[in-house]
């Protein structure tokens, strides 16, 4: 491992000031939009997390607006951004902080971490952002750039070697105070992270540090930081039936454990043997999959799929989504149901029944959505 840099800190804040992104969270104190910003950023890319910042800052100007929307509400607007549990959480989370804390955040890192869905890295953020305690942030940028200047190789996915890098940052910020403030220490160095030390191409040239980089020094920027458990990701293929009865669709809400939970999303069946072909038969099986077995010899006659008072309307082409450990291939049909009594008895079935406006103002998983914009509104 390498030795400590001198005037660490004051280097990294000097950069910062240099070189720093102008983003709307920027300078500010308000614990609250601190916190919005953090928690929209998690797993998400500036540029994505950017516009959401702005709709959840103009749409809930306090915690305590926030605590007031429904859960469907946040839901709704949280849409697309994914990882819907972090919006579950930040939903709770402004409650408790509007019915328990008086609408007012902790303003320190140990009780900050009491709270639902705030982690040591959110927490840190918080209390040295709004409240300057000195508290080192360690996310994704700060492994990567702690790893590659001084050379350390533990493992940043083991409990280890987490510990590890917390103690280090640590360690690092204590030594550059009181010469640099805790907030734009910890905003200098993510920001370092995030726009010179990259992942794939971090700009060594041009970089102050590169004297004292042990990743330049040996070359060995695409090695560090060390990552050993590497995620398997599940191909998983979908076929999802959008079942429209005179303009009535329907639909199903996620329940409880669901990583879509309370999202609203169609009928659907997995495909276990590989990517979905949509037939007829299909159809019948999964109806009866899905659906209670209904007597259909009353119904009316009309165009039927295999048996069932129901036209296909359309098959979509297929979509590709990507989530975290899962890697989903997913077509949708649009099924036209037509008999009455039919749609009496499977929306009677667990489903509900919505109107194409209502459907339009649900939380929906992002995939329903671009498909129902592809084809269907
Ligand atoms: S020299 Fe390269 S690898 Fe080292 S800190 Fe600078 S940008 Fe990162």
């Amino acid at each position: 491992m390498a030795e400590s840099i001198l005037n660490f800190g004051q280097q990294l804040v000097r950069w910062y000031h240099a070189h720093k992104r102008d983003l709307p969270w920027r300078n500010v104190d308000n614990p609250y939009l601190i916190w919005l910003s953090e928690v929209i950023l998690q797993q998400t890319r500036v540029v994505q997390g950017l516009p959401y910042y702005e709709k959840f800052a103009a749409a809930y100007p306090t915690v305590v607006d926030l605590a007031a929307a429904s859960e469907q509400e946040v839901l709704r607007l949280w849409q697309g951004l994914g990882y819907y549990s972090r919006a579950r959480n930040m939903h709770a989370t402004a409650r408790t902080i509007a019915e328990q804390y008086g609408g007012e955040f902790p303003d320190n890192y140990s009780d900050l971490l009491q709270l639902k869905g705030i982690g040591p890295y959110t927490a840190a953020a918080i209390a040295s952002f709004a409240y300057n305690e000195p508290v080192a942030v360690v996310d994704g940028n700060v492994y990567r750039v702690l790893a590659r200047l001084y050379g350390i190789t533990d493992d940043i996915s083991s409990h280890k070697g987490k510990q590890f890098f917390a103690k280090y940052a640590q360690q690092l910020l204590q030594e550059s105070l009181p010469s640099v403030e805790p907030s734009v220490y910890n905003q200098a160095i993510m920001e370092f992270g995030a726009i010179h030390c990259t992942p794939a191409a971090p700009a060594c040239n041009t970089c102050p540090f590169k004297q004292y980089c042990y990743a330049y020094t040996n070359e060995m920027q695409a090695q560090l930081p060390v990552k050993e458990k590497k995620i398997k990701t599940k191909q998983r293929n979908f076929i999802y039936f959008l079942f429209d009865y005179e303009g009535q669709i329907l639909v199903k809400e996620r329940m409880r454990g669901d990583i879509w939970q309370g999202l609203y999303d169609f009928p659907m069946v997995e495909e276990k043997e590989g990517a979905p072909i949509v037939s007829s038969e299909l159809i019948r099986q999964t109806y009866e999959q899905i659906l209670p077995l209904l007597p259909l010899q009353n119904l009316a006659a009309g165009t039927l799929v295999n048996g069932l008072p129901l036209q296909i309307a359309g098959i979509s082409g297929t979509y590709k989504h990507q989530l975290t450990h899962q890697s989903l291939l997913v077509q949708f049909v649009h099924l036209k149901v037509i008999a009455a009594e039919f749609w009496q008895q499977i929306s009677g079935a667990g489903f509900l029944s919505v109107s194409q406006a209502v459907l339009e103002e649900l939380p929906k998983p992002v995939l329903l959505a671009n498909y129902l914009q592809e084809y269907f509104f």
